[in-house]
């Protein structure tokens, strides 16, 4: 929804911070040993999320209780607590990564386009599921609470059930329109959203954008912004439509959409093209003027 640049970290650097917090010298060891040799994973990682194949990742799967060996004597649980540990903990010396990444997306969660406040960091594939990648700076994506518990616990199984990685798709999926909106012509007026992708999409692009919708709930959060958004352009229009016709109203209402210079996808934008194309709208239809 929001794209961002992936973080300038690499797995080495997020991997030496936890490291230098790890206390006992065996455990920092069987890190070192078992670690050390995957060298530049962030590549591999960072080219798969690119080509839309991180489902091909190899995982093991959620419902397995036992404490699996992943690499070499680490087991799961040595993963998941290098990041919950050693990455994440304050005062350990990864924090300072944790927060590097956290900032980067100016407090808006990419993934409802700055709907919520960024409050944790999300591992794109879970390291429920993919343990290797627990502390894989571009797997760790900022994140608000909502998107973060919407997020089903287990990655997809198909290419077209992927949601967006915000730092490495394709750059259509942020310059072209896929989120739409109706008014829904009651009193007061509801918008509702859509998604509706680009005629020349393929099928695999027109599910993931479906996908991402439907995980990161959007059309309700979209939905109730701009409940409580409307309100204020009822009253421009019952105060503009004592000098303008409804055809002038609707090409202010088709201005405003460009000039408050958002994202194509953006629901306030969305919004405002919406209404700009509803006669009903535009001639007092609904909020009672
Ligand atoms: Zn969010």
């Amino acid at each position: 929804m929001k794209r961002l640049d992936a973080p300038d970290i690499s797995f080495k650097e997020a991997f030496d911070a936890c490291i230098e917090g790890v206390g006992r010298a065996q455990t920092k060891k069987l890190y070192q040993d078992n670690l050390r040799p995957l060298g530049p994973i962030e590549q591999d990682y960072a080219a798969k999320a690119t080509s839309g194949e991180l489902y091909l990742l190899p995982r093991i799967p959620s419902i397995r209780k036992v404490d699996q060996t992943i690499l070499g004597d680490l087991r799961k649980s040595h993963l998941v607590k290098l990041y919950d540990q050693y990455l994440r903990q304050e005062g350990k010396p990864g924090r300072s990564i944790y927060q590097r990444i956290k900032v980067s997306a100016n407090g808006k969660c990419p993934f409802c386009g700055g709907i919520g406040h960024v409050r944790t960091l999300d591992h794109f594939v879970p390291k429920a599921n993919f343990p290797t990648y627990s502390v894989v700076p571009g797997n760790l994506v900022p994140c608000c609470r909502d998107c973060n518990s919407d997020k089903l616990n287990s990655f997809p199984n198909a290419m077209g059930a992927q949601v967006l990685h915000p730092y490495f798709e394709d750059e259509k999926y942020f310059s072209q329109q896929w989120v739409h909106a109706r008014i829904i012509e009651i009193d007061p007026p509801v918008v509702e959203f859509y998604v509706l992708a680009p005629e020349d999409w393929g099928a695999v692009d027109r599910q993931r954008v479906e996908a991402h919708f439907l995980e990161y709930g959007l059309a309700d959060k979209f939905g109730i912004e701009a409940a409580a958004d409307l309100p204020e352009t009822i009253q421009t229009r019952t105060s503009s439509l004592r000098d303008f016709s409804p055809d002038e109203f609707s090409n202010y209402l088709l201005e405003k959409s460009r000039t408050l210079a958002l994202p194509i996808n953006n629901w306030r934008r969305v919004m405002f093209l919406a209404l700009a194309n509803s006669d009903w709208f535009c001639s007092r239809g609904g909020g009672g003027s």
